[in-house]
């Protein structure tokens, strides 16, 4: 394999793996800190179609959309980058928002334990209706203890 291919392959991977980390903590340290009045909407019962919660999707898809546009001519290191964080807010869609919050029902038969321990983990964290002392403010990493015990 040529190297420019193992360096776009890493970006990629990276990139996507890294995304957990960037919404682990601008969910922890700006949606539950200054962007409260954002994020708060996600917190409550949601009255129409969309919330103000949805203002950070169009936030990680103009990240990615400039990431794409500067690594275009060459199909470079930034152009994956900008496809990991499209990959992440794909997932982070499919699992956050039409698996946990139904959304929509295409995926309620999901039954695999580590996605409903991950659902069981951000529940807990939709268990605080305010702004301060949140828990689990990941997604695809959480605590071990929300899987279910075997056998008992
Ligand atoms: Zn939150
Ligand atoms: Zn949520």
């Amino acid at each position: 394999m040529e190297s420019t291919t193992i360096i776009n392959i890493l970006a990629f991977l990276g990139t996507f793996i890294a995304m957990e980390g960037v919404a682990w903590s601008n969910h922890k340290y700006i949606m539950h800190g200054f962007l409260w009045s954002l994020h708060e909407s996600h917190h409550k019962p949601r009255k129409g179609r969309f919330e103000l919660n949805d203002f950070f999707f169009v936030f990680y898809a103009s990240v990615a959309m400039v990431l794409m546009y500067f690594g275009y001519d060459n199909l470079d290191y930034r152009f994956w980058m900008g496809i990991g964080v499209t990959a992440y807010g794909f997932t982070y869609f499919l699992l956050h928002d039409v698996f946990i919050h139904r959304r929509g029902k295409f995926l309620d038969k999901i039954d695999n334990s580590y996605f409903q321990a991950m659902r069981k983990a951000h529940k807990v964290h939709h268990k605080k209706m305010g702004k301060e002392d949140g828990e689990e403010f990941g997604l695809l990493l959480f605590n071990k203890k929300h899987f279910r015990k075997q056998a008992e």
